[in-house]
């Protein structure tokens, strides 16, 4: 039996962490035999070791070299404290290697200070840094823990386009590379520790594979080693009905849809991001997340294709900083392509929308973007419809903001007679003013804009609606 299991940012974010995490791996191992393993960098709340490589680049780039520098010396604390007290007699030789890592990154922030230039190239050779550090230091517990291990840098296994920061993996040469690289080390009884996130180009250029990127390296191993399961191993019971940090009572859901949780992870649950299911979903590999700190839990199982059997909510979620934009006016009525002209310029922008809602008299549209883009969203269609505002067609192009999303999630939900009914009820008696309301095109959520301060309120009320879980 075959499993390739991913460890997030908090399960290898201390020496602690690790090593619950390594005698986690054992344990399993001994059940499953074949245990691939995939580890993200170090991400210890608040303070993430991704985070602090790219923001020191980005300093760098401003020509803020100290920052950048600062940065770096936080990086070598936080490796240095966990390998002296994790490791003994690897110590100094992880210890070596680590600090290689953080000369390089600051040589290459130096550089781009220089060049006053980062290009995603150079961003995704600093960013992917975190994960080079991380595996050598698990593989080394392991080892002194008595377990063969090898630390393996996916850019060996993951051939990739060259789209910086969100690279495609070219899955035939993947699949190639991959069993010549793992399939000995299983045989013999090694357990390869593959860093997350990272692949590699034609030109053995090093790329990233985009958010939420180690959980698909997880993904992309498991169909092309053909593993019986993927488990991604994260700091929370399993997907919750709502994000365990804005609801208390949140709790973990026992099976979910491949669509359900997109629907979720589009909406803000960062859980899970959708791109990384498909490789497991398309191949019949389930898929399940579990708690590193609670590893008894059976946590969340996902599956291809379910409905929900009560039909009702399951879980609700929110993106906040958003904006919502209007094209309105009494004369839309008669004006042929309003829509697809109003698209076509936010497509112009390159900027992504999130949410589209029309009102049936057809005298508005409106729809959500991010808010850092409504400017340029709002000005580029002030640009398409300068004819029919001058001739009062359209009446204005206005935006509205900080307004969230807030998501209810379940299948079969909108079929079911009255759920929306109560949804709006448990808003409207906590005060929450609904500025938009859409419906999920996967038919299985319905999502509503709110002003961003009454999202929590909005998330809470709507929350009170799950039926619990009876506990086994
Ligand atoms: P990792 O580093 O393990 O990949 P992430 O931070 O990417 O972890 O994802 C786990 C976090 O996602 C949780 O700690 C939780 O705060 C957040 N989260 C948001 N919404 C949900 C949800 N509906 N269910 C579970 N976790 C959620
Ligand atoms: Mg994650």
């Amino acid at each position: 039996m075959q499993l390739v299991m991913k460890f997030g940012g908090t399960s290898v974010g201390s020496a602690q962490a690790i090593s619950e995490t390594a005698a986690l791996i054992t344990n399993i191992q001994e059940r499953w035999q074949d245990v691939v393993v995939v580890a993200s960098a170090m991400g210890s709340k608040p303070v993430k070791v991704t985070d602090l490589l790219l923001d020191g680049a980005s300093a760098a780039a401003r020509g803020d070299v100290k920052t950048a520098l600062q940065n770096a010396a936080l990086l070598r604390q936080i490796h240095r404290d966990t390998i002296s007290n994790l490791l003994t007699t690897e110590r100094e030789a992880v210890l070596a290697e680590n600090g290689a890592f953080i000369d390089h990154f600051e040589s290459l922030c130096q550089a781009v200070a220089i060049l006053g230039e980062l290009s995603p190239r150079a961003l995704d050779t600093i960013g992917g840094m975190g994960e080079r550090m991380s595996v050598r230091i698990l593989a080394a517990h392991l080892r002194e823990q008595g377990h063969p291990a090898e630390a393996v840098d996916a850019s060996e296994l993951i051939l990739t386009d060259s789209r910086y920061q969100n690279a495609s993996p070219q899955m035939v040469q993947t699949a190639e590379r991959t069993q010549a690289r793992i399939r000995p080390l299983l045989a013999e009884g090694v357990i390869p520790v593959v860093t997350g996130f990272i692949g590699a180009d034609a030109s053995g250029v090093q790329t990233t594979l985009g958010r939420g990127g180690s959980d698909y390296s997880a993904a992309i191993l498991g169909q092309v080693l053909d593993a019986d399961e993927v488990w991604i191993w994260t700091d929370v019971d399993g997907v919750m009905t709502a994000d365990p940090r804005l609801v208390q009572e949140a709790q973990s859901i026992p099976e979910l849809s491949f669509r359900e949780v997109s629907e979720l992870a589009f909406y803000g649950a960062r859980v899970l991001h959708p791109k990384t299911m498909r490789p497991c979903i398309e191949n019949n590999i389930p898929l399940r997340i579990k708690n590193t700190f609670n590893p008894h839990h059976p946590g969340t199982v996902i599956v291809p294709h379910r409905t929900n059997p009560t039909g009702g909510i399951k879980a609700v979620t929110s993106v906040n900083e958003l904006s919502l934009v209007t094209v309105e006016g009494k004369g839309m009525l008669g004006i042929p392509g309003i829509a697809a002209r109003t698209f076509g310029a936010v497509a112009q922008t390159g900027h992504s929308v999130l949410l589209i809602s029309q009102a049936s008299s057809e005298q508005s549209i409106c729809f959500a973007t991010h808010s850092g883009h409504a400017f340029r969203v709002t000005e580029a269609l002030k640009t398409e419809f300068a004819k029919e505002l001058e001739r009062r067609d359209i009446d204005a192009v206005r935006s509205q903001q900080p307004v969230s999303i807030v998501t209810v999630v379940g299948a079969g939900m909108q079929g079911m007679p009255g759920i929306a009914g109560r949804v709006f009820t448990a808003l409207g008696d906590s005060g929450v003013n609904v500025i938009a309301i859409a419906q999920g095109s996967s038919e299985c959520s319905i999502s509503v804009v709110v002003e961003e301060r009454e999202a929590g309120t909005a998330v809470q009320s709507i929350h009170n609606l799950i039926t619990p879980v009876p506990v086994a």
